[in-house]
């Protein structure tokens, strides 16, 4: 058997494509674009990266992009202030905060000083305590984005086992609670789980969010499964190449051989990231400007 490759770049493409239509209405009905900020504290090479390509997507979606590239020996007391600023300002919808943030600022007071109902991320406390008791709030954006590939892929997940590898707050945690919304018989293994590849066996839907090139096999997969690579980890470089190749923590070319579908690194889970911030900047300048949300997005 040979496993579908899930397009992750395509279906990002056409989400972007209805975030920017719907951005289109949202602006002949509300007289504004919708608006999104992003502060970066600092030079981080990979940052710097992101923040470009998110402002970037922002424009190109119909979206006013508000970026904020403030000195790496910023205060807590003047980004709190920007963080302020935002939170009052009615063309910004969502504020995102780009991390990680310089050792000497706390991140959970920042995420916690954004205004929930701004939090794209879906970093604050409040929006995961909304994604937890079954709210509606924001959710982090690369787990949504893997949940839509499933449904997508899958339909309805009802009473399927999933295992979703990693526990982190911005991947693991959140990705559960979605899998456990949808209905499916939900696991989540971590660096201390024993006997990981038999866990991983029973699953239907394969989470993979660790960090870890290849660490997944064709041998830890039931037949058919549904794969989806959340980790996006750099290899050596090969003699006289300057970069090393980007790999996820499942091995693409063996696990298609067992899997149902899998999502390839890069090309799977990466650009729905972008697309989905994109798609909860829509949907927050819907609620912030009292409109109905559109359906389906
Ligand atoms: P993290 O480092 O916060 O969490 C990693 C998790 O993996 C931890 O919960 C840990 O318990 C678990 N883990 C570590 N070693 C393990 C092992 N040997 N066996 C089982 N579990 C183990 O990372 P994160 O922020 O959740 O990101 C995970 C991966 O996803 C990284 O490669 C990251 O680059 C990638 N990522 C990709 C996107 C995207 O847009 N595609 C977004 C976020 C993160």
């Amino acid at each position: 058997m040979t496993a579908t490759r899930i397009d992750g770049k395509a279906f990002a493409a056409a989400l972007r494509e209805r975030v920017g239509s719907h951005a289109l209405d949202f602006a002949s009905k509300a007289g504004r674009k919708p608006g999104l900020a992003v502060v970066l504290v600092g030079e981080d090479p990979a940052s710097q990266v992101y923040v470009g390509s998110k402002g970037k997507a922002t424009v190109a979606a119909g979206m006013e992009s508000f970026e904020h590239r403030l000195p790496a020996d910023t205060s807590a007391d003047a980004l709190l202030a920007l963080v302020d600023k935002l939170n009052a300002d009615e063309n910004i919808d969502g504020i995102l905060v780009q991390l990680p943030l310089p050792d000497h600022l706390d991140e959970h007071s920042i995420i916690a000083s954004i205004s929930p109902d701004k939090d794209v991320d879906g970093f604050h406390v409040i929006n995961a305590g909304r994604l937890s008791v079954g709210q509606s709030g924001f959710v982090p954006c690369t787990p949504l984005g893997c949940m839509m590939l499933l449904t997508d892929r899958l339909g309805d997940l009802s009473g399927l086992e999933a295992v979703v590898i990693g526990r982190s707050n911005i991947v693991g945690k959140p990705m559960a609670q979605l899998l456990l919304d949808a209905n499916a018989t939900v696991t989540i293994a971590h660096s201390r789980t024993k006997d990981l590849a038999a866990v991983v066996k029973r699953a239907d839907i394969v989470v993979a969010a660790v960090g870890r090139p290849n660490m997944i096999g064709k041998d830890w997969l039931k037949p058919g499964a549904t794969v989806i690579d959340v980790g996006i980890n750099r290899l050596p470089p090969e003699p006289g190449k300057e970069k090393g190749k980007l790999v996820g923590d499942v091995a693409f070319d063996e696990a298609s051989e067992v899997a149902g579908a899998i999502t390839p690194v890069p090309g799977g889970v990466g650009p729905m990231t972008i697309a989905v911030l994109l798609r909860n900047t829509l949907v927050a300048a819907h609620r912030n400007a009292g409109l109905a949300v559109p359906e389906g997005i």
